[in-house]
Formats: structure tokens, C-alpha cells, sequence
């Protein structure tokens, strides 16, 4: 672990929908030119890593806590399937199933049961990566394919990512449900990433209220602008937040990040709006 000799500040990059580029200003903006984590917290398919060089990493496994019933103890009280808010535990019969693929692991059930009839076991759920790419740490979480929740993962990886005592860069899963919320809880400020489509804006707009709710300073960086002729102002919460940068549609862009070449490689106005992110969040951060 490393030392700022400061306390370390953290940047998340979200987006509404997928595919608007924020994944590509998560790597502009850990390509900065400072001593960074980068931490790739979109585990159902990370790829941050490969736009900052495909580093080799060294992984731990993830797993969640949860309950298993010691039949003889159990008498079919149903506290657990009561307590549970997740409909993950049933007492009916003579049986009391745990559906594991409902369970958010967090040990109520076991907690509640009055005859000490369940128990926590390891359930694996996923993995967290951990490499150097040309002195910016790499720290990426993996959702194990068929796994329902990623949230476990997402706060490991998070969790991991800010331990390296560096300024962190978080590039959150895209929508606005728990998973974008697990990854931008203990960022400082939030770069939200969107197009100015019909679909770029709605969904933006979906995650600014969210943002909003939680507290968290916000900006927006406009990507593809000037894609449609007539793209009317940004209204509701996302017309009240800041415009850091409007970058044009590039191809050149595109392609290089279809080959793993990040933007800042090929277009400055990539490394301009990634200064004026850091400058902002700086000057905003709470
Ligand atoms: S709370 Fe405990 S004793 Fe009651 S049904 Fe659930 S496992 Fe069985
Ligand atoms: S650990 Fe929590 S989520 Fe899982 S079954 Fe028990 S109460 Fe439900």
C-alpha cells in the first residue's frame, strides 16, 4: 500500500444506460497523470482493465454467508420465513428451504431463529482481481456466471480498491439500481457519463435522482454530442447539474477502444474533460 501523505479521494463514473462511454472516461480520467486505483466495479462484465493495458491479475475469492438448517433443531416455527424481506427462507410443512439465489447474506434469519436451527455457510459468488498497469493499480470485480446478485462483489471489490490508500477511480455498473448504488456510496463525487439520445437522457435522468437522494455531488460529461441535430436542454435534476464537457462523436475513438486503446491516446479533448472532472470533484467533494 502506498501513501499520499493526504487523505484519498474518490471518484465514481456512472451512466445510465450502457455503452454511452463511461467505462472509456473511467480509464481517461485514471490516466491522468497521478498515482491511482482504478477500480472496475461493473463485475457482470468488467473490461476496464483492458483499456489500461490488460495487466495480469492476482485474484481472491468472493463468496457470501448463507443460512443452512439443522433439521433436527428446527421445529417449524416460522420466524425465519417472517424475518426474511427477501422471501429467500420458507417454513412450510415439514420443510424449510433456503433458496439461495434470493439471499442477500445478511444473517437476520440466523439471528432470529429461537432454536438455533440455522447456521451460515460460505457460498462463493465471485472473485476480485488485483494488477499493476504501468504504476496505476488495477482492482477488478467478477460476478461468477449464473450468480443473481452482484452486490456482494461490487462492495468487495470497492472495499479493496480504496484499502490501496490511492486516490480511486470507480467505474460502476451502468442503470441505477443497488448495484450503481453499492459502487458510488463512498465516492467523494460522481462523474455521470450520457448521450444526448432520448434513451441516453432518460435513463440518465433516472440516475440523477438517485444521486440527488443520496447526497452525492454531481456533474455531467456529454458524450457523442452533436449526434442529433436538435438535442433539446437537459431538464429535471439532470438539467441542475454541471456540464464539464461535451465531447463529439469521434470514430477514431471508437475504434480504439474497440481495440483496447484508450481515448486519451487518440483524442485530447478526452484528457481536457478528465482534468476538468478532477478539478471539479476536488472543488465539490464532500
Ligand atoms: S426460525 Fe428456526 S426453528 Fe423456526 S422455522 Fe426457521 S429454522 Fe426452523
Ligand atoms: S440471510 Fe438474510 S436474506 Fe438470507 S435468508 Fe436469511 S434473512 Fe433472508
Amino acid at each position: 500500500m502506498r501513501s499520499l501523505g493526504r487523505e484519498p479521494f474518490s471518484i465514481a463514473v456512472v451512466s445510465g444506460k450502457g455503452g454511452t462511454g463511461k467505462t472509456s472516461f473511467s480509464a481517461s480520467l485514471a490516466l491522468s497523470g497521478q498515482p491511482v486505483a482504478a477500480i472496475d466495479a461493473d463485475v457482470e462484465e468488467p473490461n476496464l482493465a483492458l483499456l489500461l493495458g490488460d495487466p495480469v491479475l492476482a485474484t481472491m475469492n468472493v463468496s457470501l454467508s448463507v443460512p443452512a438448517v439443522d433439521a433436527e433443531r428446527c421445529t417449524r416455527c416460522g420466524t425465519c420465513s417472517r424475518t426474511c424481506r427477501f422471501g429467500a427462507v420458507f417454513s412450510f410443512g415439514k420443510a424449510v428451504p433456503v433458496f439461495n439465489d434470493l439471499c442477500h447474506g445478511c444473517g437476520a434469519c440466523v439471528l432470529a431463529c429461537p432454536e438455533k436451527a440455522l447456521y451460515e455457510v460460505e457460498r462463493p459468488v465471485g472473485f476480485v482481481g488485483r494488477g499493476d498497469a504501468n504504476g496505476i493499480i488495477v482492482v477488478e470485480g467478477r460476478l461468477l456466471v449464473g450468480m443473481p446478485n452482484p452486490v456482494p462483489v461490487i462492495e468487495r471489490t470497492v472495499e479493496l480498491g480504496l484499502a490501496e490508500g490511492l486516490d480511486t477511480v470507480i467505474d460502476s455498473p451502468p442503470g441505477a439500481a443497488c448495484p450503481m448504488v453499492a459502487a458510488v456510496r463512498k465516492a467523494r463525487a460522481v462523474i455521470l457519463v450520457t448521450e444526448p439520445t432520448p434513451f441516453g437522457r432518460a435513463d440518465a435522468e433516472v440516475v440523477a435522482q438517485v444521486l440527488r437522494e443520496m447526497g452525492k455531488p454531481a456533474a455531467l460529461v456529454v458524450n457523442r454530442s452533436g449526434i442529433l441535430e436538435e438535442a433539446p436542454p437537459f431538464e429535471g435534476v439532470l438539467g441542475t447539474f454541471p456540464v464539464l464537457a461535451r465531447l463529439p462523436f469521434s470514430r477514431a475513438v471508437a475504434e480504439g477502444a474497440a481495440r483496447g486503446v484508450p481515448p486519451t491516446k487518440v483524442d485530447s479533448s478526452w484528457k481536457d474533460a478528465a482534468k476538468a472532472a478532477w478539478e471539479w470533484a476536488r472543488r465539490v467533494a464532500k
